[in-house]
């Protein structure tokens, strides 16, 4: 999908709609979708796309994190980075989680079950405990978290958790709000190298500049001793990240401390400051904002 011309998409994303079968092919089938008017528009401007750019203009930096591949700590980065962000220069921050499949930044920012009220202005946003970060997930929608999305076709394609055709729609839906660029995440395997190859492609390909690589996981830090020891084999992002004329903004080594805070909501900033992973991604934060304000 990656290198699907354009004019393919939105063939693709049909022939993922039940509609588009012959053996589906009634209007009963698009009774009550939600993708309706995005299918009829057959690859047309989003209907919300005038709304977005309104929206989305008014908040001066946009930072997207993306990756290659699940697991290698989006959600983690992202909430890492918003909490060391508003730390670093008191800035005001918002985190929108896109991920439809498996959406955690709620939960990580300790405002997990709380209901999201619609105004006149549309959905507003949770705010973080201690009042810092605002947020918007698809996870706070849902009645309970044993809810799961199913989306299929268009209105998919409209939330990204990982893929190039997901990944393509955002991009193109916040082409207009000029972004400033994205952080990309990696993990020392040779595996997940790869993938992000192919997303250093696509961000080119799509015109997004790459702020720089991220390399999570880049050891483990001992619950004793502190230390970091190296755990995955891998050649490291430096050399991956100049092929490609782009900055390793940091590595963040995994500490049981900051697993223990992803799953309780407490603050890693707050309450494990001298973590390897806490100065790390301070280090990185600053890194960003001098990048972004140049
Ligand atoms: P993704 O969003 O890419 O799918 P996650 O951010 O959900 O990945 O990370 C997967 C798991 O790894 C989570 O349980 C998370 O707590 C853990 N994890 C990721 N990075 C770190 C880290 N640097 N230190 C500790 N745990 C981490």
């Amino acid at each position: 999908m990656m290198n699907s011309p354009e004019n393919n998409e939105d063939e693709e994303k049909l022939a993922e709609c039940p509609a588009s079968s012959e053996e589906a092919g009634r209007s009963s089938v698009c009774e009550g979708c939600p993708g309706q008017t995005l299918c009829r528009m057959q690859g047309g401007p989003d209907p919300d796309q005038e709304i977005i750019d309104v929206r989305m203009g008014a908040i001066k930096h946009k930072i997207l994190i993306l990756s290659g591949k699940g697991g290698v700590g989006k959600s983690t980065v992202a909430y890492l980075l918003s909490l060391a962000l508003a730390k670093c220069q008191s800035s005001k921050v918002g985190v929108v989680d896109l991920d439809i499949c498996g959406p955690s930044i709620p939960k990580l920012l300790g405002v997990e079950n709380q209901p999201i009220i619609q105004t006149p202005y549309g959905w507003k946003p949770l705010v973080s405990p201690n009042g810092d970060i605002k947020v918007m997930s698809v996870a706070s929608l849902l009645d309970s978290d044993k809810t799961s999305v199913i989306f299929r076709g268009p209105r998919k394609t409209d939330t990204p958790p990982g893929t190039s055709d997901e990944h393509m729609s955002i991009v193109k839906l916040l082409k207009n709000a000029k972004p400033d660029g994205a952080v990309l995440v990696t993990t020392p395997q040779e595996v997940a190298m790869a993938t992000m190859r192919k997303e250093l492609s696509f961000c080119k390909k799509m015109g997004v500049t790459v702020l720089g690589l991220v390399e999570n996981m880049s050891g483990l830090v001992c619950p004793c001793c502190k230390e970091t020891t190296e755990i995955f084999p891998g050649s490291g992002v430096a050399s991956l990240a100049e092929s490609y004329g782009v900055p390793v903004l940091g590595s963040i080594p995994m500490d049981p401390m900051i697993t223990e805070c992803c799953e309780s909501g407490r603050d890693p900033m707050e309450n494990y400051p001298e973590s390897p992973t806490v100065r790390s991604m301070m280090g990185i934060s600053n890194h960003l904002i001098s990048l972004i304000n140049r």
